[in-house]
Parts: C-alpha cells; structure tokens; sequence
C-alpha cells in the first residue's frame, strides 16, 4: 500500500459543500488503494477574518497570542473534513499540528519546522485511517502553538511527505503552475514540469501559488510535488528536479509581488559602522530585508532604501523611532505603492543579455523602476504600483510567457 500526502488549500474548503466534495476526491484515492494524509488550511478567507479581529485590538498584537489566535482557524476545517470521512463511512482522525509531531523552532509568526515526529500518524494509517492534519502550526521547545508564515500548510504537507517518504500533491484553485499569476495574466501558459529551483526562486519572489519553504523542503529530501486543480481532472504541474526534457528557453516565468514596502534612510552620515546599525537593528526585530540600494555620497552624506513585508510596517516605525535616537540627522520614508516584478529561468545562466533585454522591454514602454537585483536564475524590478499591468503585459507578450 502506498501513502501519499494530499494538501487542500484555504478556497478548496471554503463551503461545507466544497468539504464534502474533497472528502469524496480523498475517498476515490483511499479506494484505489492508498493510505491518505490529508493537509487542510483554514476555510476561505477566515485566516484573513482573525487577523483582522486582532488588528481591531492592537496594531502591533502580540505574536504568541497571534499564533494562538490564527492556528484555530485550521482546527475548524481538520474537524469538519474528518467528520464528512465518517458520514461517507470511511475512518478517519483529525490532528492539530502538537498531536502530528510537528516542532517548530524561531520566530512567533514565522516559525519552521524543526522536526517531525511521525509516530502517531503511522500509527492512524496503520489503523486503516485517513489522517487530516491541520497545515500552517506546529509546536515549539516551550509547549507554545507556532504558526509557520502565510500560506505555511504547503509547507507542512511537503515536510510529512518528506518525512513518509513519499509523494505530495497540492490541490488548489488554479490548475497548476503558471508562467504567470494568471490573475494577472490570464494568457498565462501551464506548465508540465518545472525545476524546483525554479519554482523556489518564483515562489520566493512572489508567486503565492506555492510557499517557498515547502519547495526547499521538497528540493532538500527529493520529493516530487504535483500541482493540481482541486475539482476537475486536468493535468497539473510536476515540480521536480531539472533535467533536460524542460523547456530551454532563457525565462520560465514571472512572478509578481504586490507585498513590498520601501524604506529610505535619508541623510546617513556615511560610514560603515551607520549602515550597519540600520540592519542590525532591523535583525533584531527578525524583519526579512529584501532589495538594499545605496545612493552615491553626497557632501559625506547616502541614503540607503530597502524593502520588506508591508507586514512589518508597525515594526519599521518602533526601528526608525529607536535609529532617529542612534544615527544623528536621519530621515526615514516609506513608500507601499510598490511593486517587484522579477523574471525567473534556470536558462539565464547560460544566457547572456536577459537584464538589457528587460530593460529595453522597460524603455520602449515608459516603465522607470526603482531597484534591480539579480540571482543566478532571476532578475528583480520594483516600480510603481501603477505601472504593474502595464509592466506583466509587455513582459509576457515579448517573453513569450
Ligand atoms: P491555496 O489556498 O490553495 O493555498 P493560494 O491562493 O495560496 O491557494 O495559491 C493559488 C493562487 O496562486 C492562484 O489563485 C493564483 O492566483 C496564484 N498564483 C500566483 N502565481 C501563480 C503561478 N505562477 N501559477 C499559478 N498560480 C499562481
Ligand atoms: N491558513 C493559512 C493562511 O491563510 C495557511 C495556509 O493557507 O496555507 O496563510
Ligand atoms: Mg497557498
């Protein structure tokens, strides 16, 4: 008998009807012969409703109390699926991330997986069960529910296959992987496979379909991922390792992020030791720096501009309320009417010219961005949020995307 991982996503389960009709889809599996673990997250948008509950409380919630908060909201759809498994008369157990062996270790909010003790989920599908985790929680040294980061239950299901050793399939509300969001660029082409550094590097720059940690655990333990619709049979997208049947072309894809602030530090004396205290202190609140840039110096004087999550807005105010102190003489901006589009291709690396291509792509449309950064397989822009459709259309029609 062979196990596999299944993992429905926030829209796949946002009715009871939607619950019922996955719990079938599940059954079909379990009756052709598998052992089933089932990853839910919570229903609809209701991780959004609770987190709009505790902005109306503090602006800045505790994170703990957070984590306590957000993890229920996948405890309501664990239960709900398990008891349409014993209405339809199959066996069936709900876990809590705690009772599924998950530990977590860092940062309320944005924990990762330390390790999974899998015991008792073996222990259920020997029994003949189908085990519906909770996605997105898990437990920490002190006994604490952790939360791991917004759209974490990808990551739990790749990390229980990971540790069952076995494949894990990804249902969700669009019917794979994308050259881009095809919210935003319904052209979009599918595509059958893609490189999980691909997808890592998509994903981390944006591209919500799937969450980047997930990918780094199925890239890590070699587990293959399939990307799928949730209802429907159409074929999905593989993420696995590279190999030459993949496309050859220089850019696989595009991703887009809408969730960028820029801060500037205007007026910073120049010298090392000032620069280093922004982002130590930006370490210290375990804020993610993205794109850094530095103007050149002016009368002994730079401005160095970085982004983050808007998340993190709250916390950028308490840092630039305790740099002002620190750093004489300094400014702090913020602008959220940002966005980073970046291209994505493991081709790239043998190809050379894609960043002049782009920026004649930006030229001959009026695009004026504001950053570049480069990895070895992408290239990232921010702009004005103004500029984002106009920008998606140029590059996915002269990309080819
Ligand atoms: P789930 O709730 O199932 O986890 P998500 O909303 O997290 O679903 O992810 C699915 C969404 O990801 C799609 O609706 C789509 O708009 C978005 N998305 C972003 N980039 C891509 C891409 N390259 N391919 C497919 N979907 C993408
Ligand atoms: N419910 C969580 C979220 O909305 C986790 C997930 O959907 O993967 O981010
Ligand atoms: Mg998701």
């Amino acid at each position: 008998m062979d196990t596999i991982v299944q993992k429905y996503g926030g829209t796949s389960v946002g009715t009871i009807d939607k619950i019922k009709a996955v719990a079938k889809k599940v059954i079909d599996r379990k009756q052709k012969g598998d052992n089933v673990v089932v990853v839910v997250s919570a229903m609809g948008k209701s991780t959004d409703h609770l987190i709009d509950m505790a902005k109306q409380i503090s602006e800045n919630p505790n994170k703990r109390e957070m984590d306590m908060l957000v993890s229920t909201g996948e405890q309501v759809s664990i239960s709900l699926l398990s008891m349409a498994f014993h209405e339809f008369g199959f066996d069936s157990v709900s876990l809590t991330g705690f009772q599924a062996g998950i530990r977590t270790e860092g940062a309320h909010t944005k924990n990762r997986i330390s390790d999974i003790d899998i015991e008792n989920v073996k222990k259920h599908l020997n029994d003949g069960k189908i085990v519906v985790v909770a996605g997105f929680q898990g437990i920490n040294e002190n006994g604490d529910i952790t939360t791991l980061g917004r759209g974490g239950s990808d990551t739990t299901a790749v990390a229980l296959a990971a540790k069952l050793k076995c494949t894990c399939e990804i249902y969700t509300d669009v019917e794979g992987i994308y050259s881009v969001d095809p919210r935003v660029w319904p052209d979009a082409k599918k595509l059958d496979n893609i490189s999980y550094e691909e997808m890592m590097e998509m994903a981390s720059l944006g591209a919500g379909v799937m969450e980047t940690r997930a990918v780094e655990i199925g890239c890590k333990y070699k587990i293959p991922i399939y990307v799928a619709s949730s209802h429907g049979n159409t074929k999905g997208t593989y993420i696995k390792e590279y190999d030459e049947t993949m496309e050859g072309k220089a850019i696989t894809g595009l991703s887009i992020s809408d969730d960028v602030l820029m801060v500037t530090v205007n007026n910073v004396l120049q010298n090392s030791k000032n620069i280093a205290l922004v982002f130590e202190r930006l370490a210290k609140y375990n804020v993610n720096v993205d794109m850094i840039s530095q103007t050149a110096p002016f009368n002994g004087y730079v401005n160095v501009s970085f982004t983050t999550s808007k998340e993190d807005e709250k916390t950028i105010d308490q840092i630039t309320k305790e740099l002002k102190e620190v750093i004489e003489g300094i400014k702090v901006s913020k602008d959220s009417n940002i966005t980073k589009v970046s291209v994505v291709g493991i081709g790239m690396m043998k190809q050379a010219g894609v960043a002049a291509e782009i920026f004649s792509i930006f030229s001959d449309n009026d695009i004026e961005f504001k950053q570049v950064t480069t990895s070895e397989i992408s290239i990232s822009y921010t702009i004005d949020a103004q500029d984002k459709q106009k920008a998606v259309t140029v590059l996915a029609k002269a990309l080819n995307l």
